[in-house]
């Protein structure tokens, strides 16, 4: 058995295969769609069967016991190396502290609320502040070891975004440097400040295309086909490996026992809710766990394309048809044509083969409910940003529906940082949220710094005079009592 710290010597034959014709392809090249057919691809380890030689009891202390190594490879996304792209050497696999993100349960006020225990898992905490640093550790650690291979001079990364994807993106080429240079796509208008600080901060080139996320994910696509680049959008499978770890880390957590447990995650462009049914049918297959938690994708009724389709309850009748969104709070998952649609459908498909109906849901929620919950949240000591808050949204949505349990535990994805969203919550606050999104603030839910005195108040005063005068103040704003 290999020692903890070591690195393994396992190698897989990892080849892309085509969701929609069942082509394969060799991973010596970069495939983003199949040139047979234009389907998406998933990434096929050809032998995983191999580690069935280990129990899923030898597995666990595997992975339990990585969870302290001190060798950097290992010590993120890749403590599950085996599971994720065993082809990458050491020296190919980038760590800037992404995965193994904490669970923090719901504080006890919040659980009460929502009738059931459940906790977030705090992606937000990764370095970009993101889930997307799962998926981009992944895929440019693939890319690191192409260049390696081929001895690339120049690799132009690109990826249209909501936000998040082209900051991840652009912070990991940025670390890498040359021969890598990112370019990123954004609509105009529609990612958060902070979101768009982030690649200009990491010194991307950043073009910006009027219109809305499925406007720029054209454009990439084009570039993708026809001239020489790297595309990092979640139609690289690559990504959609890295992001399986955050079904390894929930696993793991839990001590590997998913009975009654449901995870939820909010549905974008549906790469993230891939990688996460990917990654714990992947545990299934090993016996690393013995049962699926179900999963609950969760979309706003303004931008619900992937609901829409699983609302239709015969499988037989349902059409998959992309829909025109609407402005959303949940801007990171506001798209109407899903890349990874397919995807889902596939392994939704294999969900509920092992765990009967229910085992794979999507749940739809109000833009009010998703804000409010967002500030619920973040009132009860955690750090959601509005596609956290869809989560917890969706959660009180399945149990208003009578789809959970109270002796299940939830599991929410609190996709990114609040900060990232922030401007939401001011808008929310100052009453400034455009009516488009529909959403009407809760007088009892906002807040406003208050000040104590204007600057003319203040100079009419000498320093102590000031400082007795602003605690005066402070005290007479707070009824407190003097002491005795
Ligand atoms: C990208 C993103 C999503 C949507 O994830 P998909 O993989 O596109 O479905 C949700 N929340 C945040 C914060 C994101 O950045
Ligand atoms: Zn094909």
């Amino acid at each position: 058995m290999t020692a903890a710290h070591d690195f393994p010597a396992y190698r897989g034959q990892m080849e892309y295969f085509c969701l929609g014709c069942g082509s394969r392809y060799n991973v010596d090249e970069l495939h983003y769609t199949c040139p047979d057919c234009g389907g998406v691809f998933l990434l096929d380890n050809t032998d995983f069967d191999a580690l069935s030689a280990r129990s899923g009891k030898e597995w666990q202390d595997i992975f339990d016991a990585r969870a302290a190594t001190r060798t950097t490879p290992l010590r993120g996304i890749f403590r599950f190396y085996e599971l994720m792209a065993p082809l990458l050497e050491p020296e190919d696999i980038i760590y800037l502290g992404e995965g193994n993100t904490p669970v923090i349960e719901a504080s006890p006020a919040m659980s009460d609320m929502a009738g059931i225990p459940f906790a977030f898992k705090n992606d937000g905490q990764n370095p970009s502040a993101s889930f997307k640093d799962r998926g981009m550790a992944c895929a440019f650690s693939f890319l690191k070891s192409l260049v390696r291979k081929h001895g690339w001079d120049e690799v132009l990364t690109v990826c249209a975004s909501t936000g998040d994807t082209s900051a991840a993106a652009a912070l990991y080429a940025s670390y890498v440097g040359a021969p890598l240079k990112s370019v990123v796509l954004l609509p105009h208008g529609k990612v958060t400040p902070q979101q768009l600080s982030q690649p200009l901060g990491s010194g991307a080139t950043v073009l910006e295309v009027p219109g809305v996320f499925d406007d720029c994910m054209k454009v990439v696509e084009h570039l993708a086909e026809n001239y020489r680049v790297a595309l990092l959008n979640s139609k690289n499978s690559w990504r959609i490996l890295g992001q399986e770890s955050y079904a390894f880390e929930v696993a793991q957590w839990y001590g590997w026992d998913m009975q009654n447990k449901c995870i939820f995650v909010p549905i974008g462009n549906a790469g993230n809710i891939t990688a996460v049914m990917s990654g714990f049918l992947k545990l299934h297959r090993l016996g690393i766990i013995s049962c699926l938690p179900r999963v609950f994708g969760v979309q706003s009724h303004h931008a619900d394309p992937v609901y829409r389709y699983y609302s239709v309850q015969d499988p037989a009748s349902r059409v998959f048809t992309p829909v025109t969104v609407q402005p959303s709070v949940a801007q990171a998952a506001m798209i109407g044509n899903p890349v990874s649609f397919p995807r889902v459908r596939h392994f939704a498909g294999q969900f509920e083969a092992i765990g009967g109906q229910g085992a794979f849901q999507v749940v739809q929620v109000t833009e009010q409910a998703i804000m409010d919950a967002m500030i619920i949240a973040n009132r009860h000591g955690h750090i959601a940003c509005t596609q956290g808050g869809e989560c917890l949204a969706g959660l009180m949505r399945a149990r208003e529906l009578g789809i959970i349990a109270p002796h299940e535990t939830a599991v929410l994805d609190a996709t990114a940082h609040a900060l990232k969203f922030s401007g939401f919550q001011d808008m929310y606050f100052s009453g400034t949220l455009p009516a488009e999104y529909g959403v009407t603030p809760d007088a009892g839910l906002s807040n406003a710094p208050e000040l104590l005195m204007d600057e003319a108040a203040r100079n009419a005063l000498a320093p102590e005079e000031f400082t007795l005068a602003a605690a005066r103040a402070v005290a007479g704003r707070l009824g407190l009592a003097p002491k005795s």
